[in-house]
Order: structure tokens, then C-alpha cells, then sequence
């Protein structure tokens, strides 16, 4: 089937964007928004008794305080957790962590606190006791003492249930209906089937069969034409786990037919289906399902398709541009829900993690204001083809939309069916009083979720991060400590009054690190402009010569020394400053040259197009880092503090000639990262790369020599390890040894140094581990499965930092298991150079064939859980170099003895009260490099931390990828030697300190004391 592509505007900057919507409201028409906005919350802060209990909980209990803090974790994880010892503990946690007296003092917050708590810890409205009441703290500690009795646990938890059931409607579409059928508040409704982004097909299957079942159900128990009956709300993400651009392919065989499914059960039963809006990476591949939807003929006369639209994203207008040629072009009616957006803190942290040229969205609040009403109005003018649906709880957005409404129709000469929306919830007296007030208020539709509380979560922290967020409406609008003025005001004037429109807190992704040094460039992969270009860089057909004719021979590796000795006075010579701008060029000639390394790093190394790029961008942060890092150290002496009359100075200065020996695991980044660390120093180097990757290695030596490193330098010599070391090690003008690889090597590397005679060298290695992530059950299983995945078997699990142990409370150890197994299913294993693919090859065959007997051997040991099926196309890799992801369980520490450097997992099950066994049995194998923890629990956090060797330790994400100058990366023990990589005392090893003091006295007397004011 063919469908209209929206294709993304060209990138501009935040202002450009901005100046490119014309003006959407006029002065009279902004002059009276305000008067009506601000009539608004007047009229409802006059009723401030009237509103729901929970609504000024949650307002006293925002982001803004520790004690709100406390709750949005409790909400966040007390329900998921199936065993009574970790709930208890969490509670105890977070009740200690709040300072809940200091909510007590104000207004009627004695009310908040007070018998809202009662209401939800016994589930009716209770008087508490006078002395409870004046007493939060007390009251609270006496809770948190008795935190294990089992009341206290029912209570939290049916405590957090009443929180979240003020945001369900029913646990059940059949529940919900009832609801609605009899609160006349609900009548009319979207209802959302809670549970998005699937992680396996047997989610997908469970959502999708929620949405057919519920869409039959509405159309029975609903009557009214069709806008003026309750309709179903989708979520794409909910209907297939590979959900994403780059995955269209399977988007269009598996996803688009299960939209089309439910858009065609919509129609025939006569009610709207509302497609919600997700993450910004995801909205061109949503409007190409959308385009389909509304492509199809079979619906045409059904007007209830809608899309939700956000506001907050730069790409809005075109959005609506793009819909209202779809509905032209495809001659039916939709239906577009404009909402402001409700992901905009992770979109902006996702933005920076991919080091995007631009932010998708808007950075500031005004801004989103306004593209909201730049986009109503737009939508007022298509209106005769698009339903216009508006989503807000703002008093100032919806006085300015029924403003807008009112211009049309008086230039239009005709009225505009319309509709406003709410959250269910939120926004309950807002609208209450429009009513009272606004004679030409339409109908207000309810956002409706349904679903058990398992699924609740995910959008339960939305709302929660919604009211607590001070730059929320709902937040100050019933807060009489902030006047009304300030909650209701005209979002151009404060555009108008900016001297920028970027948020001048919020540093553009490149900027990220400040002036000091540029932020590498990444891909947006949401973009199908960005995901073809990589895709023919992917493609193109390299042939490279077979590794072993780059070898060199041993006699060149003395010649090298000598001439890179003969070379050091020259380059320690020249100004750190010349140095650094080397690596600078190199930095950005790499940028530059981005496209050829990514196909070299595929055709040589097996690297997945997201792999590959990562390390590119990898090795320019080591380029920039430590030409930073250089200035800083050399760029001028230290001066100590000391006795008067005398100067003491202390300087780094470079030792001689490094010898830098690299893995091929990252060919690009680790090879470059030791090479340009001694280099910018001022010492001169002879490298080795990994036997199995000289191009890679060429390719970026040729590159610093055109950035300015002079040949005599650096000499790069491809050749066997062995032969390499045993000549390298015995030159005399050797200063140093930096390497990464085997811990077996790092041992001999050292036992060599030690036997030389004359000066004692420094050795950096960096070598492996068997690291653990260890997951009790206040994790969140969806999380920790992504976090799995892409810890486990990226890169093929051949990454030093790679998971090898997953170890699983006991407790939820099935469910977690149960979806990382169907998680598992979906990966793709083949091809490298298709962006498709998840796991590519191994290095060799024979890594592989190593791999293969490791995997049976440990079979025996414990039991196999899971094989992913590898891909029939390979593409031009050999079969034999493929490893199939694997998932083992073993049931002791002791069964795994080795690193496998794969894509293997082993996973063991543990009971809280064996906690710190394991952590004794982690350190007592001696390695010390990565540790993953999931838990939501401070105190099992911190123990963790504390008992644990090793050197990288990452809470509640994946454990890979460490970022230079922002996760320092090494390990301790039979891990590495440290300094750790990509930090600021990286450099301070490849140096040797010096000290001057002079007597400044000697020369006369203490001038500088003499001539003190
Ligand atoms: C019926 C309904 C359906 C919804 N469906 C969706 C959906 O499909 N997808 C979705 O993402 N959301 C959806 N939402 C949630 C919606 O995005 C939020 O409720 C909405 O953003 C709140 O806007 P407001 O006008 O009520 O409040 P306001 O307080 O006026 O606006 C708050 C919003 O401003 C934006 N914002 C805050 N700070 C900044 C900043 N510094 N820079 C730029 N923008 C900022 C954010 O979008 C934030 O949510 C829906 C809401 C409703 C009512």
C-alpha cells in the first residue's frame, strides 16, 4: 500500500521555529484570554472547597520537596512489589526521608495531611486524633516503626491504590462503562487501555486484544452521533515491540494491519479512535502508520479517526499541515486531540544521551503556549475537514481557544463543532466553573484510562510529575500563595520579553560540556532522512585485504622505538596547546569523515550500525576530553602554597616513548583513546592494534597525521601480539605501556616490566570482567529487560563493561525471566550491515567456536532458559562467526568461572537474606569492573556501592556505553590498573610530576613581604 510520508521539516534553530508561527492570538483577543483565564481561577479558588481530596494532596505534596519525592517513589514501585519484606522496607525508606512536619503549618494543609492520610490509610475519611494531627513527624516515625506490621503495609499500599485509581476509571472496560454510564461527569469519554510500549509479541497480542474487546464493548453500551459518544484511545507502542523507524519494515508487515484492525472495528461500531502521540523519535514512523489508517478505503466515511498532536514539538505545525492534506487528499473527516505533551523531561534528556544537532521540542513553557494556539488556530481553519479536539487543564489555553473559536465563527460566519478534553483526575473543577461561567463552552470529553494497577504505573508517574511540576498550570492554579496574575498570563508577552527563546539553562545537546568542549554529533534515528543515509553508508561495498597482509614484521618494532625516541624533544617541545589542537582537528576530521568509518567499523569489526557509531563519537570525546584535560594539566605550573619568600611550582611533564596496545572489541575509540592521551602529553608512541583489525586502525592513523601528528610520533605497526611484546618490552627508550585486552596479557605485560633492569615503568591495563547486575523486586521488570538486552548482547556482549551475571531476587525472578525470554525472541542476530539488526557476529569463527563450548559446557552446569534464532541473512559474514544469544541459569556463583566475551547470560536467583553472600561471592572472584544495580531501595543501594569492587557502577539503567569525561570507566582488582579512562587523572599517568622552589629571597631580601600594604 502506498501512503502519503510526512517528512520532517529541515532542521532550524528553536527561535527560527518559533518566528516561523504566525502571530496566533491578537491583542484583543490575548487582552481578553487573560481577563477570562484569570476569571476562571478565581471562580474556582472561591470553591477551593469543593475540589477532591487527592487534588490538594497532590498539589501540597509536589516535586518541589523531599516528602513529595518520597510519595512519587512509593506510588512508583509499592504496588509491583510481590513480596512483604522489600515492601516494608521501601516504606520505612521513604517515610524516614521526609520532613512531613513542615507540611503542617499551612492553611488548610492541616486538612491535606491530616485526614487525607487517614482517607488513605483506612480507606474512609477519618477524623485523626488532635495529637495526630499537629504531629506529622511523630505520627509518621511511629508508622515507620511499626513499618512490618502488616496494617501498615495494607494501608500504604491500599494508599497508593486510592492515588492511583483517581487517575483509572476501572480496573476493566466492563467497570469503566458502568462508571460512566452512571456519573454524569463521565459520559462522555476516550477510554485508554492502559499498558504501552510492549516488550514482547505476547504483549503486543494481550494489548491489542484489550483494544478490540474494549472497542466492542463502548459500541454497544454507547449511543449519540459520533462525537457526542465516548470513543477508544490507542497507543502504538502498545501494539508491537519493535515500534520504531528504523524497524519499518516489520512496522508495515505487523503493525499498520493490527491499526488498521482496530480503526476498521471503530468505524463499524461507530465510535472515534483517537491514535495518542508517544516520543518525538517516533512521530514519523506515526504518521506513516496514521497515513495508512486513513488510507484505507473501507473507513472513509467514518469521520472518528483522530491523531493526538503535541504541541511542545518543534514539528507540530507541520503535523497539522500534514493531517489536513491527508484528510484532503483522502476526501474523509478526522479528528486531531491537540495536547501540549507528556514526555517533555525525557525527550530533552534523550536528546542530549543522542547528541542531536537540535531538540525536537520547545525548551520553554511560553514556547509550547504559544505553537499550542498557533496550532488551534490552524486547526480552526481547517476545521471544515478536521474535528478539532482540545486537551488541556490550563484556564489560559482554554480562554484563548474559545477565544479563537469565536474569531472563526465571526469570520467564517459559521460555528465550529469543537470539543475540549481532561485527563480523568485533573482538571475536574477547571472545567466546573467554565461551565458556571463560559455560556459557549462545548463538550468536554474525558480521557478515560482503564486497567489493573499492574499496567498503571508508567502513567501514573506522568500525572504525578504533571501536578508536581512547577511549571505545571494544575500546580499553582488552586495555590493561593501564587496570585492569580502570575498563574494566568499571556504567553507572547513572555515570549516577547525573552532575550532568547532557547532556555538559557538548557544548553543545546553539542553544548552540553560547556565552552571547554564540543559534544559529539549522533544520529536521530527518528528521522528517515538520517536512518537512509546511514543505511547507505551501511551498504557500500568495501573490500578490505585480509588483516594479516598489514602485518609488519618484528625487526620494525626497534626501528619504531628509535625513531619515535629521536622524535620526543621535538614534539614535548611544542606547547600543549599545539598538541591539543592536534586532537581538536583530529576530533573534527573524524566528524567529518564519519560515513567511511562506520562502513570500515561494520565490514571489519561486525559492528551494528548503532554500535558504530557510538564508538566514533566515542573516540572524538577522547579527542576533545583530553585535549582539555592537557591544557589543564600543562598549560601552566602549579603554584603551592607555602612559606613566604620561596616559589614552589609543580609541572607534569611527558615520560617518552608509549607503547599502546589496543583490543579490537573497539578498534576505533580505545586504540585512538591511548594513542592521543600519551600523544597530547607530549610523549611519543608506538601502537599496536588488534590483530584482527588493522584497517580501522590505519584508516584513523592516517587521519592524525592529517590533523597534524607527526609520522615520527606516532608509528602504528600491525602485527601479532606476541611477537610485538616481546620485542617492545625490552627497548630501552621505553617510558610506558598502556593497554586494554585479556587480564592473562595485562599479567604478563607486567611480570615483563618488572624484569627489566633501569627505571621502573608505569603500566595501565584495562582488562575484563564477570559483571553482575543485581535486581531485587522493587525494580520495574520492563526497565530492567531493556536494560538486559542491550547490556547482555550489544555489541554481541563483547564489551569488557558487558553483563554476564544477572542476578534475580527470588520473587519476581519469573515474571522478569518470563519477559526477558519473550523480549529475547524479538532481537535480530545477522546481518551487521542491515540497521535492523541487534546482534551481530563475533569477532572470528574461532571466538565463536570458543563461545559455542563455553555455552554447552555451562549447559551442564545449570540449564539452558533460552537460544535466539540467528537470522538466515548473514549478509557477506560467514555463518560460523554468529553466536546466538543465550540465556543460562545456574544456580551458584562458582558455576561460572571465566568471562565468556559473547553473547551469553547467565542468571541466578537469590533471597533478600543472601544479599550480602553474593556480594562476597561477586568480589571474592576478584574482577572488578562494572556492576549494574535495579532497585528503588536508597539503603540496598548504598550497601551495594559500598561492598562491591567494582570500578563503574550503574543504578537503574543499562551498564555499558560509559561516556567520556562523564562516567570515567576502569576497574579495580583483576579488572584494571586504573586511572580510569575518559577521566581527569587519565592524562596525570602518562606524565611525571616535577617540583621547583626557588628561594626568592636568595636575590636580595622578601620583597614581596617587604612592600605588603
Ligand atoms: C485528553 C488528553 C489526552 C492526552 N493525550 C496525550 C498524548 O497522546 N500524548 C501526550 O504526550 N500527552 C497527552 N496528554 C497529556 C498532555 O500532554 C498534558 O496533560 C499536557 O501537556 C498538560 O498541558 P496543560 O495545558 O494542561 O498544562 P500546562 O501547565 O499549561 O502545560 C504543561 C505542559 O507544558 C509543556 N512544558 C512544560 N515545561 C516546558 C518547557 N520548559 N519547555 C517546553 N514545554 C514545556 C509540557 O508539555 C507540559 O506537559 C493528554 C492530555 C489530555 C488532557
Amino acid at each position: 500500500m502506498s501512503v502519503m510520508t510526512f517528512i520532517s521539516p529541515a532542521l532550524r534553530s528553536e527561535t527560527q521555529d518559533l518566528t516561523a508561527l504566525s502571530a496566533p492570538l491578537s491583542i484583543a483577543e490575548r487582552q481578553a484570554a487573560l481577563e477570562i483565564g484569570r476569571g476562571l481561577v478565581k471562580g474556582a479558588r472561591a470553591r477551593a472547597n469543593e475540589r477532591p481530596y487527592l487534588d490538594a494532596f497532590l498539589q501540597e505534596f509536589g516535586l518541589s520537596n523531599q516528602e513529595g519525592i518520597a510519595l512519587m517513589c512509593l506510588a512508583e514501585a509499592l504496588l509491583r512489589i510481590p513480596d512483604d519484606e522489600t515492601a516494608d522496607r521501601l516504606i520505612a525508606e521513604k517515610l524516614a526521608s521526609g520532613n512531613w512536619d513542615s507540611h503542617s503549618g499551612r492553611s488548610d494543609s492541616l486538612f491535606v495531611n491530616a485526614s487525607t492520610w487517614g482517607l488513605m490509610l483506612t480507606g474512609r475519611l477519618v477524623e485523626l486524633p488532635d495529637e495526630l494531627r499537629g504531629n506529622a513527624n511523630g505520627w509518621l516515625r511511629h508508622l515507620t516503626q511499626r513499618a512490618s506490621e502488616p496494617l501498615v503495609r495494607q494501608a500504604l499500599r491500599r494508599a497508593m491504590k486510592i492515588i492511583g485509581s483517581e487517575f483509572v476509571v476501572g480496573r476493566s472496560i466492563e467497570e469503566a462503562l458502568q462508571r460512566s454510564a452512571t456519573d454524569a461527569s463521565l459520559a462522555l469519554c476516550s477510554f485508554d487501555m492502559l499498558g504501552e510500549g510492549a516488550r514482547t509479541d505476547e504483549d503486543a497480542r494481550r494489548y491489542y486484544d484489550a483494544y478490540v474487546a474494549a472497542i466492542e464493548q463502548i459500541g454497544r453500551s454507547v449511543d449519540g452521533s459520533l462525537h457526542q459518544r465516548s470513543s477508544i484511545s490507542i497507543k502504538l507502542s502498545a501494539l508491537d515491540p519493535r515500534y520504531s523507524a528504523i524497524h519499518r519494515e516489520r512496522v508495515h508487515e505487523r503493525l499498520i494491519p493490527r491499526a488498521l484492525e482496530l480503526a476498521r472495528l471503530a468505524a463499524a461500531r461507530g465510535i472515534g479512535l483517537t491514535v495518542d502521540a508517544e516520543e518525538q523519535d517516533r512521530l514519523e514512523i506515526s504518521l506513516e502508520i496514521f497515513a495508512a489508517m486513513a488510507g484505507d478505503p473501507t473507513t472513509r466515511d467514518w469521520p472518528g479517526l483522530g491523531l493526538a498532536v503535541q504541541a511542545y514539538g518543534r514539528r507540530a505545525m507541520a503535523v497539522i499541515d500534514h493531517v489536513t492534506e491527508l484528510s484532503r487528499s483522502h476526501g474523509r473527516a478526522l479528528a486531531v486531540r491537540l495536547v501540549k505533551g507528556a514526555y517533555w523531561d525525557s525527550e530533552i534528556k534523550r536528546a542530549q544521551e543522542r547528541g542531536l544537532a537540535e531538540y525536537p521540542l520547545y525548551t520553554r513553557k511560553c514556547s509550547t503556549d504559544v505553537s499550542y494556539l498557533a496550532c488551534a488556530r490552524a486547526l480552526f481553519t481547517a476545521s471544515d475537514r478536521i474535528y478539532p479536539q482540545f486537551a488541556t487543564h490550563n484556564a489560559h489555553t482554554i480562554a484563548a481557544v474559545l477565544g479563537l473559536a469565536r474569531t472563526h465563527r465571526d469570520t467564517a460566519g459559521r460555528a465550529v463543532d469543537f470539543e475540549f478534553q481532561r485527563l480523568h483526575g485533573m482538571g475536574t473543577l477547571l472545567y466546573d466553573e467554565a461551565r458556571r461561567q463560559l455560556t459557549d463552552l462545548p463538550r468536554v470529553r474525558v480521557y478515560a484510562p482503564v486497567g489493573p494497577h499492574a499496567d498503571l504505573l508508567a502513567y501514573l508517574v506522568r500525572r504525578l510529575l504533571e501536578n508536581g511540576a512547577n511549571t505545571s498550570f494544575v500546580n499553582r492554579f488552586m495555590d493561593e500563595r501564587v496570585p492569580v496574575a502570575q498563574v494566568v498570563t499571556d504567553p507572547i508577552s513572555e515570549i516577547e520579553a525573552l532575550t532568547t527563546v532557547e532556555h538559557d539553562r538548557i544548553p543545546l545537546p553539542s553544548h552540553l560540556y560547556g565552552p571547554s568542549r564540543l559534544n559529539s554529533r549522533g544520529v536521530d534515528f527518528g528521522r528517515r532522512s538520517s536512518i537512509e543515509e546511514i543505511g547507505q553508508c551501511l551498504r557500500s561495498t568495501l573490500t578490505l585485504p585480509s588483516p594479516e597482509s598489514r602485518y609488519v614484521t618484528a625487526g620494525v618494532v626497534e626501528t619504531a622505538f628509535r625513531a619515535a625516541s629521536l622524535a620526543f624533544p621535538e614534539w614535548r617541545g611544542r606547547p600543549v596547546d599545539a598538541r591539543a589542537e592536534i586532537l581538536e582537528r583530529a576530533a573534527n576530521l573524524l566528524d567529518q569523515s564519519r560515513d567511511a568509518f562506520l562502513a570500515l567499523l561494520a565490514r571489519e569489526a561486525g559492528k551494528t550500525a548503532g554500535d558504530a557509531i557510538a564508538e566514533i563519537r566515542e573516540t572524538i570525546e577522547f579527542c576533545r576530553y583530553y585535549a582539555t584535560s592537557a591544557r589543564e594539566l600543562q598549560g601552566r605550573v602549579s603554584v603551592l602554597d607555602g612559606v613566604t619568600g620561596e616559589r614552589n611550582e609543580l609541572s607534569h611533564v611527558p615520560r617518552g616513548v608509549w607503547c599502546c596496545i589496543s583490543p579490537w572489541n573497539f578498534p576505533l575509540a580505545i586504540f585512538t583513546g591511548q594513542i592521543v592521551a600519551a600523544l597530547v602529553t607530549g610523549n611519543t608512541v608506538v601502537a599496536k592494534p588488534a590483530e584482527t583489525t588493522p584497517e580501522v586502525a590505519l584508516a584513523m592513523t592516517d587521519l592524525l597525521y592529517r590533523a597534524g601528528v607527526p609520522r615520527d610520533a606516532l608509528h602504528v605497526l600491525p602485527m601479532v601480539g606476541k611477537e610485538f611484546g616481546e620485542v617492545a618490552l625490552r627497548q630501552p627508550a621505553l617510558a610506558g605501556v598502556v593497554f586494554t585486552g585479556s587480564t592473562r596479557t595485562a599479567q604478563w605485560l607486567n611480570r615483563a616490566l618488572a624484569a627489566r633492569d633501569g627505571a621502573i615503568l608505569p603500566l595501565i591495563a584495562e582488562t575484563g570482567g564477570i559483571n553482575a547486575m543485581i535486581v531485587d523486586s522493587t525494580a520495574l521488570p520492563e526497565q530492567v529487560v531493556d536494560d538486559v538486552l542491550s547490556s547482555a548482547f550489544g555489541s554481541a556482549g563483547q564489551r569488557c563493561s558487558a553483563l554476564r551475571l544477572l542476578c534475580l531476587q527470588a520473587d519476581n525472578a519469573d515474571r522478569i525471566l518470563e519477559m526477558l525470554e519473550g523480549a529475547m525472541n524479538t532481537l535480530a542476530v545477522g546481518d551487521p550491515t542491515d540497521l535492523t539488526t541487534d546482534v551481530g557476529p563475533v569477532i572470528t569463527a574461532s571466538a565463536a567456536a570458543d563461545l559455542e563450548r563455553h555455552i554447552a559446557q555451562m549447559c551442564q552446569r545449570g540449564r539452558l532458559r533460552k537460544r535466539v534464532a540467528i537470522s538466515p541473512n548473514t549478509g557477506s559474514v560467514p555463518r560460523d562467526r554468529f553466536v546466538s544469544p543465550a540465556l543460562i541459569e545456574i544456580d551458584s556463583i562458582g558455576a561460572l568461572e571465566r568471562e565468556a566475551f559473547g553473547p551469553v547470560l547467565h542468571v541466578l536467583r537469590y533471597r533478600t537474606e543472601e544479599l550480602p553472600r553474593l556480594l562476597d561471592d561477586l568480589r571474592a572472584n576478584g574482577y572488578g569492573l562494572t556492576l549494574g544495580i535495579q532497585t528503588r531501595l536508597d539503603g540496598t543501594r548504598r550497601m551495594l556501592f559500598e561492598g562491591t569492587l567494582a570500578g563503574n557502577v550503574y543504578v537503574n539503567r543499562n551498564m555499558i556505553g560509559a561516556v567520556v569525561g562523564v562516567q570515567p570507566f576502569g576497574g579495580t582488582g583483576l579488572s584494571g590498573t586504573g586511572p580510569k579512562a575518559g577521566g581527569p587523572n587519565y592524562l596525570h599517568r602518562f606524565t611525571t610530576e616535577r617540583v621547583l622552589t626557588i628561594n626568592t629571597t636568595a636575590t636580595g631580601g622578601n620583597t614581596a613581604l617587604l612592600t605588603l600594604e
